[in-house]
């Protein structure tokens, strides 16, 4: 994931992470990749990763599939907070991990997240980690105390020797209530990049909007986090699917609703300004 972020870090573009938690969405989101000549990151919620299967299982898909694709297919850990599950990751093949101790105090924080870069980098895979607090959408959203310190970044990144940083400074996590459009403090992500060598990543993508995604792409973010956009675009390809055609066969609905949530992946891609940046 290093090299994919540094490529997009000179060419000023991001690379859309698209949460997945299945054979299904992985094979999806790198179809959708594929058709726009983008790289792209499979991201594995923690939580995912143990309800739905095992890092050995994920690694081994995501390494066949992506054998096969014509663009470059990151796997990341999307908010580990178990340091053994992230080093199981890592031995299974996982390329990268997002190490999220961020519910700890500055100086734990720093201890936890330097112990998985070793890991990492002496397996060659990447480590994402946070700095500063991401809101909930629907709940408490991302408030001006949430917001990552720049000189606090540059500290972290440094010490830490992190690979990309995910930073604060507006998004919530989550599906924002109808219309809802999150005001982004793009003076706030100027201070962090000119604090900050390492690439940038926006979390909580979802529900901000074309302009938002722009300016922060203009302005130092290297890497989008997506989730429920994509959820709810395939949600509402197996709603509309089921209202056609209640008895519709179970594999076919799952396969037949794939194109609703590719679509949002092309739409990102583009407002990301990855298309046809793929190596
Ligand atoms: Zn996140």
């Amino acid at each position: 994931m290093k090299d994919m972020l540094r490529k997009a870090q000179q060419e000023h573009y991001a690379v859309m992470a698209i949460n997945c938690f299945n054979l299904e969405t992985m094979r999806s989101v790198i179809e959708a990749a594929q058709s726009m000549h983008s790289p792209i990151i499979i991201n594995i919620l923690q939580d995912h990763l143990l309800r739905h299967g095992d890092p050995e299982i994920f690694a081994w898909l995501a390494a066949h599939i992506a054998k096969k694709a014509t663009v470059d297919v990151a796997l990341n850990v999307d908010h580990g907070s178990d340091a053994e599950l992230l080093k199981a990751a890592l031995d299974a093949g996982f390329t990268s991990v997002m190490a999220d101790f961020s519910a700890m105090d500055l100086e734990e924080n720093i201890q936890a997240t330097r112990e998985i870069v070793q890991y990492a980098h002496d397996r060659g895979a990447t480590v994402e980690a946070e700095l500063g607090g991401i809101g909930d959408a629907c709940g408490h959203q991302t408030d001006e105390d949430m917001k990552t310190n720049p000189q606090m970044a540059s500290r972290f990144a440094e010490e830490t020797g992190i690979d990309c940083l995910a930073v604060s400074y507006g998004s919530s996590h989550g599906t924002y209530p109808d219309g809802f459009i999150p005001p982004f403090d793009i003076k706030r992500l100027k201070e962090i990049h000119g604090a900050v060598s390492v690439p940038l990543v926006l979390h909580g993508g979802s529900g901000s909007g074309q302009k938002n995604i722009e300016n922060s792409v203009a302005n130092g973010i290297c890497k989008i986090n997506v989730g429920c956009d994509f959820m709810n675009g395939t949600r509402d390809g197996v709603i509309h699917l089921l209202q056609d055609d209640p008895n519709i066969n179970y594999f076919e609905l799952i396969h037949r609703t794939e194109p609703a949530g590719q679509d949002v992946i092309r739409q990102y891609i583009r407002w990301a300004g990855s298309e046809g940046k793929a190596a």
